[in-house]
């Protein structure tokens, strides 16, 4: 843990800001925000959906920003110390992080922000826009997946945790259900009705 990591807050409380697209959440990203909070001692970890994942354009058809909020409210459900944030979504257009995070610090001046991050999300963090002033708004959390560490840039002060290998990713369990393939147990049950229920990646 490094000296930002472990300076404590005075008044504040230690918040996780788990950005994501989340089409759709899956038990890999659940894990990865209940490690990063265990581990980090965080008051709350806060699943952020992208409105606009501005970088993911033109890649492929996105679900909307409401069935992406309406799968992540029934994957985290009333779970302690992890929530949704529809910041995102409310503020509309493009999802810049540092906008999410000068948003917070507006809101909070006194809360401690960690950004977290998978080994691909951390890999791309130098072409994020703005991302020198995320780094000066947040602790950068990198999520490791075991094997080879993930390349980040080391102009910055990251803090990197342990986290299981669990192989799943959004673009899996969209194939898995356009082939009419069982979705069980790579996402809450809570997830699999809501993808059945609005007819997505059929
Ligand atoms: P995503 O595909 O839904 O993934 C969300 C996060 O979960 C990523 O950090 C991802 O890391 C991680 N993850 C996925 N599968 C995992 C697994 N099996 N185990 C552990 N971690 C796993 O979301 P995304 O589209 O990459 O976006 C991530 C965040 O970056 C969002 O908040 C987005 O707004 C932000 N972003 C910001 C900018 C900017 O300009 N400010 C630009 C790009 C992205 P991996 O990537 O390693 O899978």
């Amino acid at each position: 843990m490094n000296q930002r990591t472990e300076r404590a807050t005075k008044s504040g409380r230690r918040v996780g800001v788990f950005g994501g697209t989340f089409d759709p959440p899956h038990i890999g990203h659940l894990v990865a925000a209940i490690d990063a909070q265990q581990e980090l001692d965080l008051d709350v970890v806060l699943l952020v959906v992208a409105n606009v994942p501005w970088q993911k354009l033109g890649q492929r058809e996105i679900s909307s920003a409401e069935d992406r909020l309406a799968m992540v409210r029934a994957a985290v459900d009333d779970r302690p110390g992890i929530e949704v944030s529809e910041a995102e979504i409310a503020r509309g257009g493009h999802s810049y992080t540092a906008d999410t995070l000068a948003g917070m610090r507006a809101d909070r001046p006194a809360d401690d922000l960690f950004v977290i991050l998978g080994n691909d999300a951390a890999a791309g963090f130098a072409t994020w826009e703005r991302h020198e002033e995320v780094a000066e708004l947040a602790t950068l959390v990198v999520v490791d997946r075991p094997g080879t560490p993930t390349p980040i840039d080391d102009g910055f002060d990251w803090t990197r945790i342990d986290i299981p290998e669990l192989e799943i990713s959004s673009t899996e369990l969209r194939q898995r259900v356009s082939e009419g393939r069982s979705i069980d147990y790579l996402t809450p049950p809570a997830v699999v009705t809501c993808i059945a229920e609005r007819g997505l990646y059929v």
